[in-house]
């Protein structure tokens, strides 16, 4: 995934200007920033959940085809972008599980329904997920039987059975007490180690630390410092991020 010279508006709001980010295959990105300087708004850019007004967006080596160059641009080809998204699963801060279908029926849906793909042989990879995610005893209950930290597994196990080629994590963790965290960041972690290329927006600065390959320090919808994690959190080169670092950790 290669971003270049990201703008997006929301009205007069500039919300990004100007952003540049590679996520090379295998390679994880932390994205951290203060709250308001457009972290959400690049992930969902990236995978055309949003639409930016300009610059340039190349998916698995893929350009993104837009119908003029401007702000009143759109997507030109339709098939592109399901094609796209269909590589690019997104994990949200509000896990956004379907109440209304049990956790295995969450996690099999979008590739028997979107991919078309064998209903047994999607279950079977559905409950190999659930259970490398610890979560295999409980294919069969609801979600709302779950905690938010198994609620959270079960979404990423979603993400992952459409085996995308890169995965979007908007704060994972955001939304779960201290303890229930640690076993999302164990999942994470283990991701990293198997070399998915991922997206990993977070307020934790321990687990961009432990991840990531390389951080964007956004800042007013800019990245205002970048580097492998190292640099950043040890040797922060800017005014900003040293006051964002020391704010936060
Ligand atoms: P947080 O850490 O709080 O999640 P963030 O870095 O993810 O913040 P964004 O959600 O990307 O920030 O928002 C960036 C700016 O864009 C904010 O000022 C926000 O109010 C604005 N914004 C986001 N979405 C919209 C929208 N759909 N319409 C108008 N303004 C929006
Ligand atoms: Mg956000």
């Amino acid at each position: 995934m290669r971003i270049r010279g990201l703008h997006k508006s929301y009205g007069a709001l500039q919300v990004l200007r100007g952003v540049d980010l590679s996520a090379p295959r295998g390679h994880v990105v932390a994205l951290i920033g203060s709250s308001g300087s457009g972290k959400s708004t690049l992930l969902r850019c990236c995978n055309l959940l949003e639409i930016s007004q300009q610059g340039e967006i190349t998916i698995e080596g893929e350009p993104v085809r837009w119908t003029s160059a401007g702000p009143g641009r759109q997507p030109a080809d339709r098939a592109q972008v399901r094609r796209l998204r269909t590589n690019l699963a997104m994990v949200f801060q509000q896990f956004n599980l379907w109440s209304h279908m049990t956790i295995l029926q969450n996690v099999m849906e979008a590739p028997v329904t979107v991919l078309r793909q064998n209903p047994a042989a999607v279950e079977a990879r559905a409950r190999a997920l659930l259970a490398k995610v610890g979560i295999g005893d409980k294919a069969d209950a609801w979600p709302a039987q779950l905690s938010g930290g198994q609620q959270q597994r079960a979404a990423i196990a979603r993400a992952l059975c459409m085996e995308p080629r890169a995965l979007l994590f908007d704060e994972p963790t955001s939304a779960l007490d201290p303890e229930l965290q640690q076993e999302v960041v164990k999942v994470i972690k283990d991701l990293a180690a198997e070399h998915r290329t991922m997206i990993l927006v977070t307020h934790d600065m321990r687990l961009a630390a432990d991840v990531s390959d390389h951080v964007l320090f956004l800042h007013q919808g800019r990245v205002e410092e970048e580097g492998p994690p190292d640099q950043i959190f040890r040797a922060p080169r800017t005014d900003r991020l040293r006051q964002f670092l020391s704010a936060t950790m």
